[in-house]
């Protein structure tokens, strides 16, 4: 196969997968808002979820988006250094965004800063915004689509706190800012937390956290267990499905971090919405692909 062919494959293949990403959610969001459903005893609760559920059925059925808003689109690359199109992966994923924008669809979300001008195809200068990560001794593509739409990246934020505010000052930033601003992003929410010593790698930090598994946790314990204080406080507020108040806020809360420096903690937060279109593909040198986020899934 040239690489005139490769490049088609491929294109189609993350066309396909982004269009497929705005209309069905992942197994673990599906899993994680059964199981708040069922802790909730709240009528008006109940209702949300089931209109969440025959939205989801209805976006199936009429093979539409689940949510108009489609995001700006987003792509998370784990690329091994001899997957053989690793020179055109930028090129290829500006291209299935257009495609997939058609063949969706995908509300045009890409707004091009200082014309003020949406050019109409999701595609602008740095959108698809993509993220690197360079794999060694892999012929191997792994990568996430995240559509982020308006209303789900609202509340994010970061900041630098003086040192003397301490890992307590984190938290308080972080229910500063969900009780806040929260709401705008169609709980029960994934809330990711970056902590480092810069505010752009704490940032950063937070988006990488809402890819992870929900029900996943830090791998250190600390760190795991400063996730599971910060789910149950923000449960205790009881934002409730569509923020009407419930048995919970919250579908998750996910660490990221980094090595600080001594005089600064950095803290960025990103939030997820209900409809966390989070999906995972791995891709390999012959270009066949494994759906890693939907199981059983063919496009
Ligand atoms: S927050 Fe999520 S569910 Fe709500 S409008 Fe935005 S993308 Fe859609």
């Amino acid at each position: 196969m040239n690489i005139a062919e490769q490049r088609e494959i491929f294109i189609d293949i993350m066309a396909k997968f982004t269009a497929f990403t705005g209309k069905h959610l992942p197994d673990d969001v599906l899993s994680k808002l059964k199981e708040l459903q069922e802790k909730e005893s709240s009528p008006l609760a109940n209702i949300i979820y089931d209109a969440m559920f025959e939205d989801l059925k209805m976006a199936s059925e009429l093979d539409r988006p689940c949510c108009q808003d489609t995001g700006v689109i987003q792509y998370f690359v784990q690329v091994g250094t001899r997957f053989p199109l690793i020179d055109e992966i930028e090129d290829c994923l500006r291209e299935a965004v257009k495609k997939a924008t058609i063949i969706g669809p995908l509300r045009h979300n890409a707004v091009e800063v200082f014309d003020e001008k949406n050019t109409g195809n999701n595609v602008g200068k740095r959108i698809p915004w993509i993220d690197w990560e360079i794999v060694p001794h892999s012929d191997e593509a792994i990568i996430y689509v995240y559509m982020a739409g308006g209303g789900c990246s609202l509340p994010g934020t970061a900041k630098v706190l003086m040192p003397l505010e301490g890992y307590e000052g984190v938290v308080k930033f972080v229910f500063d800012q969900i009780t806040s601003y929260g709401i705008n992003a169609c709980p029960p929410l994934l809330v990711g937390i970056g902590i480092a010593g810069s505010v752009e790698v704490a940032a950063k930090l937070s988006k990488k956290a809402l890819l992870r598994p929900i029900g996943s946790h830090n791998p250190n314990p600390r760190g795991a267990e400063l996730e599971s204080r910060i789910e149950n406080g923000l449960n205790a507020i009881k934002i409730g499905p569509g923020g009407l108040t419930g048995e919970n806020s919250v579908m998750g809360v996910h660490i990221e971090e980094a090595a600080r420096h001594p005089a600064t903690i950095a803290v960025g937060l990103s939030t997820g919405c209900w409809a966390h279109r989070r999906s995972v593909i791995k891709i390999t040198a012959d270009l066949d692909y494994e759906i890693i986020s939907h199981k059983g899934v063919i496009l």
